[in-house]
């Protein structure tokens, strides 16, 4: 079997792009394991226990596995970038997050990869299916699979179609022809770093750049749990769940296409922030139940909100914040005291705009 007959089953499947790397060892290992050994996870403790150690090998996964088919699938809606949307009185939800939950979606277009070949090549083919959940290198396998390069932001960047895509994987028990890692295509641009509000881009000592976690607003707004560290919180701007400045900014997404999968329609876009401040534990489960905004949690949401409040310059968040002030969890309140005091000299109360708002 060639690559090419994978790629015409994943896109008869919905997968824009598709390619095949050997089940082998991953060359990026050594790199993964001194980003984790430097602290740059942070708390994300699931990328350095034992979980870690699977990662190094996709047979700790299937033992009989030989290839490893990664798939691509786009995600970016037709809305404007962060970067060219200025609107304080709304908050900023990362764009991967706007529609339902993608874990369900390519896990389900994977199985029905894996059953076709399956039904192809008889039923002592085994396979097993992977998205982000399975500890595995993924941007690794899918360079080596001729999807993309890895930019200087850390994405994987597809020539024609940029990099808003998620990623997923089958591992399969027969040998395919292989793939090869195009060329990486960053050149001297350094937009994303440069953009990059907290200086969470560094360069590595071995060549290449990582992201620091502990200084990078997708963790601070999904993953930790806790207190953001109050010198890291102007930086975070509006931004509640995630952040897509580093990819708004490469020139590989200036003109990325759109896609048509109506799971990926864009629900949860900017939504106003006065709308969110009042939302009860109940509401935000129903809300985004189906949403990858459910991992920040209801406290979590609410701190985000009260910092995205801070940093809008906006008086008429007072209200608001003085009400989250009051809240029982001690994160919460903490979190809208600071960001009271960062409105201390806003100018006065205006009406907010909600007219077009979907929540
Ligand atoms: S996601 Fe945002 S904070 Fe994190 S590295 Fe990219 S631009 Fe910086
Ligand atoms: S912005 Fe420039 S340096 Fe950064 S990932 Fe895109 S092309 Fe590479």
């Amino acid at each position: 079997m060639k690559s090419a007959d994978i790629r015409e089953l994943a896109g008869g499947l919905g997968f824009e792009l598709a390619g095949v790397a050997p089940a082998l060892p991953s060359g990026d290992r050594a790199r993964y394991q001194r980003w984790a050994e430097a602290g740059f996870a942070g708390e994300m403790r699931y990328l350095t226990d034992g979980r870690a150690e699977l990662r190094n090998d996709p047979r700790s996964l299937l033992a009989s596995a030989r290839s490893v088919i990664c798939v691509g699938k786009l995600y970016n809606a037709p809305w404007p970038y962060s970067t060219r949307f200025h609107d304080e009185e709304r908050a900023w939800i990362s764009r991967y997050a706007w529609g339902g939950d993608y874990h369900r979606l390519m896990r389900r277009g994977l199985e029905r990869m894996g059953a076709s070949l399956a039904a192809r090549l008889g039923p002592e083919l085994e396979w097993r299916a992977c998205v982000d959940t399975a500890p595995l290198l993924e941007r690794s396998y899918a360079r080596q699979a001729g999807l993309g390069w890895i930019g200087k932001n850390t994405c994987l960047i597809n020539q024609q179609s940029g990099s808003w895509f998620f990623l997923g994987e089958l591992l399969v028990s027969v040998e395919i022809e292989p793939d090869s890692p195009p060329p990486d295509r960053c050149g001297t641009c350094r937009r994303c770093i440069d953009a990059c509000p907290t200086a969470a881009i560094v360069p590595e000592p071995e060549g290449g750049y990582a992201i620091v976690s502990r200084r990078c607003i997708s963790y601070f707004t999904i993953e930790l749990r806790g207190a953001v560290p109050e010198q890291m919180r102007p930086g975070i701007g509006r931004h509640i769940f995630g952040c897509d400045i580093c990819q708004d900014v490469c020139p590989w997404n200036g003109s990325a296409t759109v896609t048509a999968e109506p799971a990926f329609q864009p629900l949860h876009a900017a939504p106003p922030l006065a709308r969110l401040a009042e939302i009860g534990e109940e509401e935000f489960r129903g809300l985004f139940r189906e949403s990858p905004v459910s991992r920040a949690r209801y406290a979590g949401f609410l701190r985000n909100v009260a910092v995205a409040m801070g940093n809008s310059g906006r008086g008429e968040f007072r209200g608001a914040l003085g009400k989250l002030a009051q809240s029982g969890d001690a994160v919460v309140a903490e979190h809208a005291q600071w960001a009271l005091g960062r409105l201390e000299g806003a100018g006065p109360a205006q009406g907010t705009n909600m007219k077009s708002c979907g929540l």
